[in-house]
């Protein structure tokens, strides 16, 4: 049987560029279908936490618009406070340049691109598996779905349980010079004022990068919330924080997208198709952070494919396990965390603002020192305390969330 590849991915994302590099950095033949045509705007905040670096094979430091170490903080842009850190935290670039990079890399190394070229599906065979397009189809051994939150390779094979969907607002603002000086290493986050969601700033080379996250059940909520986001950068809280006085000149790309959240071990593959990145739902449901975990699960991708396409395994049902064992481990920690945070905003924020404890453990999860898994394991022989109050947490937060999907702001 002929086939276009050995291995072909749906989408040029990061998941989908990095296996593909990985993979034909190894003599591995490669095609990636894109739907769209590169370079392309994605929505995206586009920071990447310190700790990616140690996961991009390549250097991409070309793409860094800002470095940030510093951070305001607001609880519902109330009790304002600052945090600097010693060492660089975020890297804040812009999607359409990221990706451009990852991909000319992937196809420096090798691999064949097709822009416009949408999967639809992917049906397997028994000597082959093939991916269908409007235009056609192709043939590959293996198929890798680096398909993005809506994957339609994970959906033709039934690879999407277990996933819930968060969504977030974002905007490209242009602001007045001075404003754009002054927080060119700094990010303004917002929590606490809803459950389950948050406000964020990120400093660009020529503009700011502003959005709202939450549970997709509160996209309404979030949309007023975007707005108050926006009049706190402006001109303050009118009751006790100092105004920022950014100037918002124009408001570019203002649109929402999904965020898709797994927060329990599942299958990331069937047969000879896996999923990698948003379309496995590989995001972190506390922060909505995804680009790293689109990186480090297309490098597992690539592991698992090159070891059965070499005869080392008889199947790819490593990669199900290695995505459990080193990324869904830590989501699912991180969901918990969630549920904490929900059921003590107020507290939690205090713990950052008064202790270089908290801000000091803050920078050393965004630096990649320590894990989300370093909470449990600081209750010692007391842990099962810690999936107790995770438990009632749980609770907590869900009946906050749906009070607030009623009530909204009132
Ligand atoms: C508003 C917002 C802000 C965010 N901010 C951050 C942040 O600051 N930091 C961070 O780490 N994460 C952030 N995220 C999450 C991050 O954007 C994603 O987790 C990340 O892009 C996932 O990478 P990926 O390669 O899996 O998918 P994507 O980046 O979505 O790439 C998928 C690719 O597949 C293509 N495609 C889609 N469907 C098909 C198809 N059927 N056939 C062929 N090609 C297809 C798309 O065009 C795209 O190029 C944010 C998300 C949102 C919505």
């Amino acid at each position: 049987m002929t086939t276009d590849a050995d291995v072909i991915i749906a989408g040029a994302g990061p998941a989908g560029s990095i296996a593909a590099y990985e993979l034909a950095s190894r003599g591995i033949s490669v095609l990636i279908l894109e739907k769209t045509r590169f370079p392309r705007y994605k929505v995206c905040g586009a920071g990447l936490t310190h700790k990616i670096l140690q996961e991009i094979p390549f250097d991409v430091s070309e793409v860094f618009e800002r470095t940030v170490n510093t951070i305001i903080f607001s609880s519902g842009f109330r009790d304002v406070f600052s945090r600097v850190s010693a060492e660089p935290l975020i890297y804040c670039t812009m999607r359409d340049k990221l990706d451009a990079v990852l991909l000319d890399k992937a196809v420096a190394a090798g691999a064949r691109v097709l822009f416009g070229e949408k999967a639809d599906g992917v049906r397997q065979e028994k000597d082959f598996t093939e991916v269908l397009t409007r235009s056609g189809s192709y043939r590959s051994r293996t198929v890798i779905g680096a398909d993005g939150a809506s994957s339609a390779i994970g959906r033709s094979v039934g690879l999407r349980d277990n996933i819930m969907t968060g969504l977030a607002w974002e905007a490209e603002l242009t602001v007045d010079a001075k404003s754009l000086e002054a927080f060119s290493t700094t990010i303004f986050l917002d929590w606490g004022a809803f459950p389950g969601g948050y406000g964020w700033m990120f400093p660009k080379t020529d503009h700011f990068s502003i959005g709202v996250g939450g549970p997709a059940s509160l996209s309404k909520a979030m949309m007023d919330y975007y707005n108050k986001f926006i009049e706190y950068l402006e001109i303050g809280n009118r009751i006790d924080s100092a105004p920022f006085g950014i100037s918002v000149h124009e408001t570019r790309s203002l649109k929402s997208w999904p965020i898709p959240v797994r927060v329990r071990t599942s299958r990331f593959h069937l047969d000879r198709v896996l999923v990698a990145g948003d379309a496995g739902g590989l995001t972190d449901p506390l922060t909505g952070e995804g680009i790293y975990y689109a990186v480090r699960s297309g490098k597992l991708a690539a592991d698992a494919v090159r070891s059965y396409l070499e005869g080392a395994s008889p199947s790819l049902d490593a990669y199900t396990e290695s995505v459990n064992d080193q990324l869904m481990n830590e989501l699912t920690e991180a969901n918990r965390i969630k549920y904490i945070f929900n059921t003590a905003p107020k507290r939690i924020h205090r713990f950052v603002s008064d202790s270089d404890r908290g801000w000091r453990a803050f920078g050393k999860v965004l630096r990649g020192e320590r894990c989300y898994a370093d909470v449990r394991k600081g209750f010692g022989k007391w842990k099962f305390l810690w999936g107790l109050a995770c438990r009632v947490a749980a609770l907590v937060s869900d009946a906050r969330e749906k009070h607030f999907s009623a009530h909204g702001f009132k």
